[in-house]
């Protein structure tokens, strides 16, 4: 659509701008270089100078616990369902995590449609942030070619030395220019920046591995007898932080829960995890998980794999979320070379 910039001494007005409208989320600092993203009441409450949150904001769009449906006979109450949406606003998110969020829709629009995610989705607004350098080492976006900008947002912010420079993408995004009135149009000296920091981050983000998108899927295929799968798995503690973790993973239980009395009750939808041993398990106790190394094999495929002959699309983002939280320190980029490396 268009380009504008915003005054970096105005981001605190739109903070309260948008605040006054709706529940304003962003990343806040936990301390000790770990950050969140929770809801935001002033611009100081904002850390916009983070490394991936330990949650990614799939939290919003797809609850860790959610309520699908429930009933209350005592006052004839029948089997009602339940859409849980609020409305939001999403700032500050980076290019990985917003790459996450475009696979997520992509699932969840895929037939049959998923309404409580369609629903809730529409009601979030998404302000990007640009990452003018690697976030850490874990970090694998250039890899999957994240590091820029590619859409699946309403706004996106790109720091330059006084200004944001502001893509709109919506008219959602349009709406928050027009009626905040705290944006200017773009003159040629801050298109030359932008472009500038663009060509900058071509030297400072390579890919972290060095193999081409394209040929990402085929490594996987050719090597799924690999013994690097042995290896890891016998690091793996099947803990499941690195689905909890990861933007893309999007696993779910359904459960019942009926109150003592069995008068009430609800049905919910919780996250789950292929890396957990009963996630494969099967009537007669057969799984078709059963080791370790099977998981992890499995969740490999399923980020490089598999999604590309479904959607055309890698589900790795590049966050390094799974290799940054993983107790066994079992890492993506690691794992990669090391099947590069056996397969020769
Ligand atoms: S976080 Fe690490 S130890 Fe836990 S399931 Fe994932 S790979 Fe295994
Ligand atoms: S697989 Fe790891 S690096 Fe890739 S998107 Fe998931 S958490 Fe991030």
């Amino acid at each position: 659509m268009a380009q504008v910039l915003i005054k970096k001494s105005q981001l605190a007005a739109l903070i309260s701008f948008l605040a006054a409208r709706r529940k304003v989320v962003g990343p806040v600092s936990l301390g000790h270089g770990q950050f969140k993203f929770a809801e935001i009441g002033t611009f100081d409450d904002l850390a916009l100078d983070y490394i991936p949150t330990i949650l990614p904001p799939k939290k919003y769009f797809m609850p860790q616990h959610e309520t699908l449906l429930k009933y209350d006979l005592s006052r004839g109450q029948e089997m009602q369902a339940v859409v849980e949406v609020e409305e939001l606003v999403l700032f500050g998110v980076h290019t990985c995590d917003l790459a996450g969020i475009q696979c997520l829709n992509v699932v969840f629009s895929d037939r049959p449609k998923d309404i409580n995610y369609m629903l809730r989705k529409s009601h979030i607004t998404l302000i990007g942030l640009e990452c003018k350098d690697y976030c850490d080492s874990y970090a694998n976006c250039a890899m999957l070619r994240n590091h820029l900008p590619k859409g699946g947002y309403d706004l996106f912010f790109s720091e330059l030395s006084d200004y944001y420079s502001v893509d709109i993408n919506t008219r959602e995004g349009e709406l928050i220019v027009e009626e905040s009135g705290l944006f200017t149009a773009v003159t040629v000296a801050e298109q030359e920046e932008l472009a500038a920091l663009r060509q900058a981050k071509k030297q400072t983000f390579k890919s972290e591995v060095p193999i081409r998108y394209q040929d990402i899927p085929r490594l996987f295929d050719e090597t799924f007898e690999s013994d690097v799968w042995t290896k890891i798995g016998e690091k793996c503690l099947s803990c499941g932080n690195c689905t909890n973790v990861c933007p893309t993973c999007y696993c779910f239980d359904v459960m019942d829960e009926p109150e003592l009395d069995l008068t009430k009750g609800r049905r919910v939808r919780v996250w789950d995890s292929c890396q957990h041993e009963n996630f494969a398990k099967i009537a007669g106790g057969e799984s078709f998980r059963e080791t370790r190394a099977d998981r992890k094999r499995h969740r490999f495929n399923r980020k490089f794999r598999y999604p590309m002959v479904r959607y055309k699309r890698v589900f790795c983002t590049g966050c390094g979320r799974c290799s940054r939280s993983c107790m066994a320190k079992i890492d993506l980029k690691e794992t990669i070379s090391a099947l590069m490396e056996e397969r020769g």
